[in-house]
């Protein structure tokens, strides 16, 4: 589209012509339906709005050098989804129907797939939530699955930047024994507060310690975290931390490059021993941790002013295989045809 400035735009709902959606009623999902209607109507009694019955996803496409549009690890945003209906028992959605829905909602606003040298993408997001009218507490009977999609920026504007972090003991994300390892609203929700008074101190995010005991890295705000020591890069192992596909496939790349990988506690303190480290996810890939300051007491844990050498190459890698500018050898990729 002529009208959008690709090198200007940042992270943020944007309109596209269409959308996915799929319904979900007398125990079976429908046909998948291509809309270019924004709004919903939803019953005011549904439990997506009472009880928080909704799940979503977040993925992205990519055009490379050569023209072809990537999604990468589509399949693993579809069990994704699968896990988190199972955990708040919303009714699954296949593979292969979640696979279809993205593929034609890329495949019909492909024009607003971001050219190669722009180095922005398309964001996909999918989202199921309960439509039944329900009051008592239990699950819905209707569902809806919609899938949007928007340009997006990338992540880093100004080239590949350090940031901070605040620790935050006020508030928990998520319980051991609760739901963090599903990708479900009611985690943000519970997350907005410590967000915001982070970001009101000058961090770019809050980071979160192990609810229960307070002792081990549980996750740097909406992204996992993972520090380099060494050969290894050791990430934390934890009940209440959510299974970041970024994080999986970083950790394939860095088994590549000859490392170690290490999944387990990650006591605080552990922090002073990293030569580097990283949030991660789908928005930003790496965002490289400057610093993380224990705000209550007065405590900083510096890692490095400037990004480091292992998370920029594994930066620059996991790029390179999402615009298909190295092989795909892991089989990451789907090839929007
Ligand atoms: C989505 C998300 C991540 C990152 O997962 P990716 O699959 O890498 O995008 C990390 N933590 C939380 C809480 C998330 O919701």
């Amino acid at each position: 589209m002529e009208n959008i400035d690709w090198k200007n735009l940042g992270f943020g709902y944007k309109d596209t012509d269409y959308n996915i959606r799929c319904y979900y009623r007398n125990g079976k999902w429908g046909e998948l339906e291509v809309c270019s209607e924004k709004h919903i109507s939803v019953h005011m009694a549904a439990t997506g709005l009472h009880y928080g019955q909704e799940a979503f996803e977040g993925l992205k496409a990519f055009k490379g050098k050569d023209g072809k549009i990537r999604i990468f690890r589509l399949d693993e945003n579809a069990k994704r989804l699968q896990s988190s209906c199972k955990g708040i028992l919303m009714p699954e959605l296949s593979v292969e129907l979640f696979t279809e829905a993205v593929l034609k909602a890329v495949k019909l606003n492909e024009k607003f797939v971001p050219p190669y040298e722009s180095g922005a993408s398309l964001y996909i997001r999918p989202l199921l939530f309960g439509t039944g009218a329900q009051i008592g507490v239990h699950p819905a009977d209707e569902y809806l699955f919609v899938v949007m999609v928007m340009p997006v920026g990338p992540y880093f504007k100004g080239g590949f930047k350090a940031n901070s972090y605040a620790i935050t003991r006020k508030y928990d994300r998520a319980a051991p024994l609760g739901t963090g390892t599903y990708k479900i609203g009611g985690n943000y929700a519970a997350s907005l507060r410590a967000n915001k008074e982070a970001h009101d101190l000058g961090y770019t995010s809050e980071f979160y310690l192990d609810a229960k005991e307070k002792k081990y890295i549980d996750e740097c705000g909406a992204a996992n975290f993972f520090g380099i020591k060494g050969n290894s890069f050791i990430t934390p192992k934890s009940s209440s931390v959510l299974p970041s596909i970024t994080n999986k496939s970083l950790q394939q790349l860095a088994i590549e490059l000859g490392m170690t990988v290490e999944a387990r506690n990650v006591p605080v303190e552990e922090l002073t021993t990293f030569e580097e480290a990283g949030a991660c996810g789908t928005a930003a890939v790496i965002s490289p941790i400057k610093s993380i300051v224990d705000v209550d007491n007065d405590i900083t844990y510096f890692i490095s002013e400037e990004p480091g050498k292992i998370c920029t190459r594994l930066y620059e890698k996991l790029r390179a295989i999402q615009y298909g500018d190295e092989p795909d050898l892991y089989g990451w990729v789907t090839v929007v045809e």
